[in-house]
């Protein structure tokens, strides 16, 4: 990796925290300038899309000669989200500080360090002369914090012969998990945000003779929807477990969805392994956050709701949830009415997608890291628990989509969880190098 291609990676990220486009409104189309000045200026030919005032997309591609499956470096966003209090930082958030070997500044974690190493990687590859055996896009998006409809998903839907791609990377990734472990993303759950409602009758509470109370019947149903096992499946955990390192006997019988409550009660005793994590894996989850109903200690409730946040894994529909949910609630369903959570309370389904765990882009990304960390790394495959731009071409082509970047190692794992979308949100130059050494390779030896 050049000094040249360093210099211009930091100079795009610096400029692109600068321009603030922090969403909502977003603004996106400041960074989208960013990027095509860059690129235009290296010769490269670029198309932007405007899909609202101010917001909009840009890609570039290097036509392959087809005789290799495609790859897409992104979808990668420019938009941020806000910073709540700027006093918490150590350095102004929106000025591209460098301090302490790092960019710091909102966005530059999550994920415009991707952003820009894919895009000069791209730049580097074309001004080469690379001819890729299969089609290479570049493709910078708006709207990835607030649901993809003016960025990625717009590109699916309004330009999906152009968008089309077999294999891409994106965000996430290279995250410290273990010893000599990296994580890599090929999958993510989805969301599937529930409103129950109780009824009750509504009358004086100085007599609650076999009175009817919303609030009551609410209590029972938290209760049993505690109580109640969702199905487990061991798919999404298997390949994680494998690459953890765990002894085979542990792994076999984590591996058997009969005896993986067991053997979570097991590792939760011992305080070793992740329990929390191997669970929110396996199987759909909910956890009953807000309830509301009553509103004066004299009277009995008439009506009551209970929010639950439901979590499901790739396959499982809104259906699923409310089949399971009336089976936990058994007879008290017929008194239970159970919704998606309004859309304005941010009850949007989300459905969840996964890639292949082994496909012949994730051995690719094993050798490089391999010869980028050293040979005693692994890369453990992750399916991540929040959403990303990535379901929109899964769910178009079935593109074989990941989260692929590779970290120095200098930031542990707690405190990387910590930036995104929080403090002192920083990249180290460390990772930044090695990541897009690990985009250069990965495009060149993919696509020859
Ligand atoms: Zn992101």
């Amino acid at each position: 990796m050049s000094t040249t291609m360093i210099d211009e990676i930091t100079s795009l990220m610096q400029e692109m925290i600068r321009n603030r486009c922090v969403n909502p409104p977003g603004g996106e189309i400041k960074s989208i300038r960013t990027i095509d000045r860059y690129l235009s200026s290296l010769g490269v030919e670029t198309e932007i899309f405007e899909s609202a005032p101010d917001r909009g997309n840009i890609l570039a591609v290097i036509k392959g000669s087809g005789e290799r499956p495609s790859l897409m470096l992104g979808p990668g966003h420019v938009d941020v989200v806000p910073v709540e209090n700027e006093d918490e930082w150590t350095v102004p958030p929106f000025e591209g500080v460098i301090q302490d070997g790092c960019i710091w500044g909102r966005g530059s974690m999550d994920m415009l360090y991707i952003v820009a190493s894919q895009t000069v990687v791209f730049a580097h590859l074309h001004s080469e002369g690379f001819k890729p055996k299969g089609d290479l896009k570049l493709l910078v998006v708006a709207d990835e914090e607030v649901g993809g409809e003016l960025g990625a998903n717009w590109m699916v839907r309004n330009h999906p012969e152009k968008v089309k791609v077999d294999f891409l990377v994106t965000e996430a990734g290279g995250d410290p998990i273990g010893p000599n472990q990296m994580s890599y993303i090929y999958g993510e759950k989805g969301t599937a945000w529930t409103r129950m409602r109780f009824k009750g009758e509504e009358r004086h509470g100085s007599a609650p003779f076999r009175s009817k109370n919303a609030v009551v019947t609410m209590a029972k149903a938290i209760q049993k929807i505690r109580e109640y096992q969702p199905p487990r499946d061991t798919s999404i955990t298997k390949p994680f477990l494998k690459a953890m390192g765990l002894g085979g006997i542990t792994r076999a019988l984590l591996n058997q969805p009969r005896l993986l409550g067991f053997m979570l009660n097991q590792i939760a005793k011992s305080g070793k392994g992740n329990a929390g994590f191997i669970h929110s894996l396996s199987q759909m989850t909910w956890s009953p956050n807000v309830c509301q109903g009553g509103a004066k200690t004299n009277t009995i409730p008439g009506t009551a709701h209970l929010d639950i946040d439901v979590r499901i894994l790739p396959g499982q529909d809104e259906e699923y949830v409310r089949a399971h949910f009336r089976k936990a609630l058994g007879p008290l369903a017929d008194e239970v009415e159970i919704d998606r959570l309004p859309s304005d309370e941010g009850g949007i389904f989300t459905a969840g997608s996964i890639s292949s765990a082994n496909s012949p882009l994730v051995e690719v990304m094993d050798s490089i890291v391999k010869e980028l960390r050293g040979p005693e790394f692994t890369l453990v495959p992750l399916v991540s628990p929040g959403a990303t731009d990535c379901r929109f071409f899964r769910k178009a082509w079935d593109t074989q989509a990941y989260g692929f970047a590779i970290h120095d190692g200098t930031i542990d794992l707690a405190t990387l969880l910590g930036m995104f979308h929080g403090t002192d949100e920083r990249v180290p130059i460390g990772t930044l190098e090695l990541t897009a050494k690990g985009y250069m390779e990965l495009a060149k030896r993919f696509l020859s």
